[in-house]
């Protein structure tokens, strides 16, 4: 009776490392598919020029197999959950195994269903944005269509009103200098150099900060073959945790009726970011935390801080 417990076990277990793995597979396939979709809209898609209709054709179906390949992996996670807590409690049994080469298999396991949470987690959020887009896209209905034509739109602002925005902006922020691209014809991306302490890149949807990137003054922003490289991280720990306030900046400042109220203050947050290696930490008085300077500023009066001081 024992014996047929343990092999019912057994068999769960080994059932359950075969759906992981499959899991692994499709989540695999599911981020090639994303990435591409990113990557047709940060490069631009092969002879679309001026052809909407082709360029939104190629889109849908790009999000078409995003959407089915998340199906097929929500599938199998709904799958796996089931049985994770059991399966989970009874593998640490391997841990105990006196075989040399099973000694890795337990910790393997305790990180694939690490993983598996993790993928479970994303996989629920690009769910949830992925049904947003595609409403928005070409498979809303013809009314819904119909009625956001109508609605005033707070993206479809005309370029050269973007244009003359970001010329006031140059004129109120001196010590900035920001140079417009727009790789896609219709979004605006900005460079932004603040002094000679960085470089930030920032996307925007109308008048709406989508997307924000801060590197350092020596790195760049475009790859070799001259295109704009919107995705690529700083590669120094600074900037990257730099990016990271600059994200929360823009949901902090967002704002759907006044978009331009939104990106000015947005601009005289990075701009304190002059100070980046001169200024101490407001709290501690110090200048290097870990090594580090104090790579947060506070979003109403932009005094730095570091990171484990703002707590
Ligand atoms: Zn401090």
């Amino acid at each position: 009776m024992a014996n047929q417990n343990h092999e019912q076990q057994l068999k769960g277990e080994i059932k359950l490392i075969d759906q992981l793995g499959r899991a692994i597979k499709l989540t695999q396939k599911l981020r090639a598919t994303v990435t591409k979709v990113f990557d047709d809209l940060g490069n631009g898609l092969p002879n679309t020029q001026g052809n909407e209709k082709t360029l939104l054709n190629s889109l849908q179906k790009t999000l078409l197999a995003v959407n089915n390949d998340f199906s097929e992996l929500e599938k199998l996670g709904s799958g796996i959950n089931r049985d994770q807590s059991s399966a989970v409690a009874n593998t640490s049994y391997l841990n105990f195994d006196s075989s040399l080469d099973k000694g890795p298999i337990y910790l393997e396991l305790l990180q694939s269903y690490k993983w598996m949470n993790k993928v479970t987690e994303y996989s629920s959020t690009c769910h949830s944005s992925g049904q947003l887009m595609l409403s928005r896209s070409v498979f809303g209905s013809t009314v819904r269509a119909k009625r956001l034509r109508r609605s005033p739109a707070i993206h479809a602002i005309p370029t050269q009103q973007i244009d003359s925005f970001i010329s006031s902006l140059n004129s109120q922020f001196p010590q900035m200098k920001i140079d417009v691209y727009r790789p896609l014809g219709t979004s605006t991306i900005l460079l932004i150099s603040v002094r000679q302490t960085l470089r930030a890149m920032v996307a925007l949807r109308g008048l709406t900060i989508e997307w924000v990137k801060v590197k350092a003054v020596s790195e760049d922003f475009f790859t070799e073959d001259g295109k704009l490289d919107i995705w690529s991280r700083s590669r120094y720990q600074v900037f990257q945790k730099v990016t990271e306030h600059a994200c929360c900046a823009i949901l902090h400042f967002y704002h759907t009726v006044m978009p331009n109220a939104a990106i000015r203050s947005f601009l005289m947050w990075l701009n304190s970011y002059q100070s980046l290696f001169s200024a101490p930490c407001s709290k501690c008085g110090k200048y290097l935390q870990d090594g580090v300077p104090p790579t947060f500023r506070d979003m109403r009066l932009c005094q730095p801080m570091h990171e484990l001081c703002r707590q």
